[in-house]
């Protein structure tokens, strides 16, 4: 049955332990730190972002049999998330995270279940990934489930989304041919052009490029897709192969951010894309010059808050806000 308005999205799960320190560690170094812990992962921010956006969301993820997969459990029902878990031998996600007081930061992932998401797995959720709108993936899950995601909703005329986060995951051909619309950030950006181009091009010069030749880039690198470049404070860039399929007047074109008072921009990207598929799957009669202004509003707020998932606001705060 055909769920309509529905999100689903496949990804990560991580327990985030953050410490503040004056300055990062050094090897053998011995420091204190501000302590601060919360949920993360961008398949669990997406998904979060997306449900408090408005839309019905399932998240299809592998947990622990621990204390971080009975976390995960809490927050998905207290956001009305439908989970879809593999349980997992391995234990749950977790990132440790070093921030200074400059806000560089060292990050240790530990994929633990997020790694152990099995294709058979991810092809059991056929029947809510067919029902769906918009499916939304990145890339801390293994590719293979992902791509498998992405076979189960192309074949059922799902629209597929992926966020090819983070920037040093190997994306192939073969997913980039599954996507309708990829949202990498500048950094991204590159990392696919150089990937699949051979092109190389430094990601601290694509906002400054001009409309037109960063729609070139675009559609050499999805032919056949569109392509959002989230260009951090500078809001995002959209290049479209097909107009007429978005409902938008003009290929392409930049949307500016929304303007805030930012105390903590992680997450930004996260909040970005689960707005973006929250919007296109709520309305899908609607431009997607609509969906991106919606999608920078949703981004801009989430970056007034701290932390990833927890950062998230509701479409209620959105609108309240920005009217
Ligand atoms: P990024 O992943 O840094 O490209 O950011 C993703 C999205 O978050 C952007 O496309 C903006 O919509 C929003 N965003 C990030 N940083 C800011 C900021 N300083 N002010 C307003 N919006 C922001």
């Amino acid at each position: 049955m055909t769920n309509s308005g529905s999100v689903v999205v496949v990804g990560s799960f991580n327990v985030d332990h953050v410490w503040t320190v004056a300055a990062l560690p050094r090897p053998g170094e011995t420091l204190s730190g501000q302590y601060r812990t919360g949920p993360g992962g961008k398949g669990f921010n997406q998904a979060t972002a997306a449900a408090r956006a408005g839309a019905p969301t399932v998240f299809v993820c592998a947990l622990g049999e621990d204390l971080g997969g009975q976390l995960a459990r809490a927050l998905a029902a207290a956001d009305g998330l439908d989970l879809r878990e593999h349980a997992s031998h391995e234990p749950t996600g977790t990132a440790g995270i070093y921030v200074d007081h400059d806000g560089r930061n060292s990050i240790v992932i530990g994929p633990g279940a997020n790694a152990d998401l099995p294709v058979d797995f991810v092809e059991s959720q056929r029947g809510a990934i067919e029902g769906a709108h918009v499916l939304l993936a990145q890339l801390e899950s293994p590719l293979a489930s992902i791509e498998a995601a992405f076979e189960v909703a192309r074949a059922a005329g799902v629209r597929t989304m992926l966020n090819p986060a983070p920037a040093d995951a190997r994306v192939p051909a073969s997913l980039l041919a599954l996507s309708d619309v990829i949202t990498p950030n500048e950094t991204e950006f590159c990392a696919q052009l150089e990937r699949h181009l051979g092109e190389r091009l430094d990601a601290s010069t694509v906002a400054a490029l001009d409309d037109d030749a960063l729609h070139a880039w675009c559609r050499r690198l999805l032919p056949h897709g569109t392509v959002v470049v989230t260009l951090g404070a500078a809001g995002c860039f959209v290049s479209h192969a097909d107009v007429a399929l978005h409902r938008d007047a003009r290929t392409h074109y930049r949307v500016a951010a929304a303007k805030v008072q930012p105390q903590d921009t992680t997450g930004a990207g996260d909040a970005f894309n689960g707005a973006l598929a929250a919007s296109w799957a709520l309305r899908p009669e609607a431009a997607f010059a609509d969906h991106l202004h919606y999608a920078n509003r949703y981004a801009a707020l989430s970056t007034e808050r701290a932390g990833a998932a927890a950062s998230m606001p509701h479409d209620a705060d959105v609108r309240q806000r920005f009217g």
